[in-house]
């Protein structure tokens, strides 16, 4: 072939290319032999178009054609032809015609593959550790570069929107000091220095309210973010986020940027169906209804506080449990009264594992709120029972779900996990729905029983609420802040908080978080020193683009809306990392490596 470029992609061809002479380059995908014909399914990543070798018009061709193998690299110049009538398919975009094929040139051969890319009802079985140690090869599968572009076109929109509002797009340094937000830092040990690490940071935090000092007012950057911390399906060591920060504003104006970058791209990208303002729930209000701070909005089922009933029953405790500060709460289990006796076992067997003492039950019979069946009735009035299935909103053929203990995130606990899978059982969650809120007001702190002390709920740079400051000495477990999530169908989407601005707040808050100040001054002497030149009143947020992909594709598993992603333990099976080094490295660095006691 004396010229072997592309004059046009694959995926693009129609019938209105009909009667072109193109070359066509790309990855052999399929190659099929019927008689005297040869099929090549050509692919790049705009798509496949069949190529067509015909030994009747180009008997040369034939063994060339027949030489080729899946995944070689071809160029292939030819005439675009309608397909016989009969042979067309509809599913390619390309489908209606081919490309009659006379010069065929090998660009370069391939190996057999670890996994066949070719058909992607077989992908489903390729063990997914094979898949990312040959991602090179994965994300040449269509499924993928639509992961890969969705995720381009989200980051697009985030940036133009941003711009649109003012915001400049700032680089921090990834070679940093710890910044805190809950997690381990990864280190990064320092050569000239021996005994000196740089920390990667968890979030870009302080960079940006530094930023903020320095008049910048409105900073947002695509952030790479590194927290050493327990993985799960839905983490990654590293990740991705939107990080947002803006000065002279108040929480509201805070929401309503997250709010309009996060509805832009949802918009753009998909069909979905979201409420748009997006509702609201104080830390309180999720608490009471959902019994955590994600609430999954897609459905109903809140659950009911039936304390107050339950110390007028005579079932002692009941009335224990309330008197000792605790709680009575039920959750709706729709249909739930025609489960058999085992199923409603291991309904509370799922709920003792979750630290419940028990699930009582009221299961509500066709006659409706005065026929029922329940194990408490004997403790209660029949007036006081049929209270208790109107406030559950309970119809005939439900079941009433009962939890008490004398400690509320027992309950809460518990019956948020139990309403969930309620959710699931019955299928209430829709599939095509985001159900976005924000939850406000956030505990500045919350009690750690382990190490006996305060830790930050989200991160010390959170501002209390004014009118809580005064008991950040005397009652810090009262002190509220001025602090948001972003919750996506119960997962937390965003989260930011209005900063603290002034050197002695933050002084406070260390002190209350137990850092000492010889130790405030050694880990953030820099920010507190900052914000005595005049640091304006700040706040902002960061959106993890990674779940944003997730919730778009609909993908339960992060790792597959990643380029690049690591597996279980933070291991990348592509690089092998991480890996050991030279000892030369060692010695250079002053590290000496001793095994860990077992
Ligand atoms: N830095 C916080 C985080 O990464 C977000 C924020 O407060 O802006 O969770």
């Amino acid at each position: 072939m004396i010229h072997w470029q592309r004059t046009v992609t694959c995926g693009v061809l129609t019938e209105a290319n009909i009667g072109q002479q193109v070359v066509l380059n790309g990855w052999v995908h399929k190659l099929r032999t019927f008689g005297d014909l040869v099929f090549i399914d050509l692919r790049d990543r705009t798509g496949l178009v069949q190529v067509v070798v015909d030994k009747q018009h180009n008997p040369e061709l034939v063994p060339i054609a027949n030489a080729l193998r899946s995944e070689f690299v071809v160029a292939i110049s030819g005439a675009v032809a309608a397909r016989q009538p009969g042979t067309e398919n509809s599913k390619l975009s390309t489908g209606s015609i081919e490309v009659a094929a006379n010069e065929i040139e090998t660009l370069n051969t391939a190996k057999s593959l670890p996994f066949p890319l070719s058909d992607e009802e077989q992908m489903t079985q390729v063990d997914e550790t094979l898949r990312v140690k040959y991602r090179y090869l994965d994300l040449r599968r269509s499924r993928m570069y639509q992961m890969l572009q969705m995720r381009h076109r989200a980051v697009k929109i985030l940036r133009d929107i941003l711009d649109a509002e003012g915001f400049l797009e700032i680089e921090t340094p990834i070679f940093t000091k710890s910044t805190p937000e809950g997690a381990r830092d990864y280190l990064v040990p320092y050569r000239l220095q021996p005994g000196h690490f740089y920390a990667l940071p968890q979030s870009p935090q302080q960079y940006k309210q530094l930023l903020m000092v320095a008049g910048v007012d409105r900073y947002f950057q695509i952030a790479r973010c590194f927290r050493d911390e327990a993985q799960r399906s839905d983490r990654q060591p590293e990740f991705t986020q939107l990080d947002v920060e803006m000065s002279f504003v108040t929480q509201e104006d805070v929401l309503a940027i997250a709010e309009k970058v996060t509805a832009g791209v949802v918009k753009q990208l998909s069909d979905k169906q979201m409420e748009h303002p997006f509702p609201r729930l104080t830390y309180d209000e999720s608490m009471s209804l959902y019994g955590n701070d994600k609430p999954d909005l897609r459905f109903g089922l809140t659950l009911k506080d039936l304390s107050d009933l339950a110390v007028q029953s005579s079932f002692a405790l009941f009335q224990s449990v309330v008197e000792a500060g605790g709680q009575v709460k039920a959750v709706l289990f729709p249909g739930g009264a025609s489960l058999s006796r085992k199923e409603v076992d291991e309904l509370g067997a799922f709920c003792k594992e979750f630290g419940a003492g028990g699930l009582a039950t009221i299961a509500v019979n066709g006659a409706g709120p005065s026929d029922f069946k329940s194990p408490l009735s004997k403790f209660f009035t029949a007036e006081q029972m049929a209270e208790i299935v109107q406030k559950c909103e309970a119809g005939p053929g439900d079941l009433i779900c009962v939890i008490a203990d004398a400690k509320r995130a027992v309950v809460a606990n518990v019956l948020s996990r139990l309403r969930l899978e309620i959710g699931r059982r019955c299928n209430l969650r829709d599939p095509s729905r985001l159900a976005f809120c924000f939850v406000t007001d956030f505990p500045l702190v919350q009690w750690n029983e382990d190490e006996q002390r305060w830790d930050a709920e989200h991160h010390p740079f959170t501002m209390p609420r004014p009118e809580h400051m005064e008991y950040l000495e005397t009652d810090p477990g009262k002190v509220r802040a001025l602090c948001y999530d972003l919750v996506c169908n119960g997962q937390e989407s965003a989260s930011g908080s209005i900063r603290i601005h002034r050197a002695d707040i933050q002084a406070r808050v260390f002190g209350l978080l137990g850092i000492d100040a010889e130790r405030q001054q050694e880990r953030f002497g820099h920010i507190l020193e900052a914000f005595s030149y005049g640091a304006p009143p700040h706040g902002g947020f960061a959106s993890g683009i990674d779940r944003l992909i997730m919730n778009l594709l609909d993908e339960p598993n992060i790792r597959e809306v990643i380029a690049f992603p690591k597996m279980g333990l933070g291991y990348d099976p592509l690089m092998d990392a991480p890996s050991t080094v030279d000892a030369d490295q060692l010695r250079e660095l002053g590290l000496t490596i001793t095994k860990k006691a077992k």
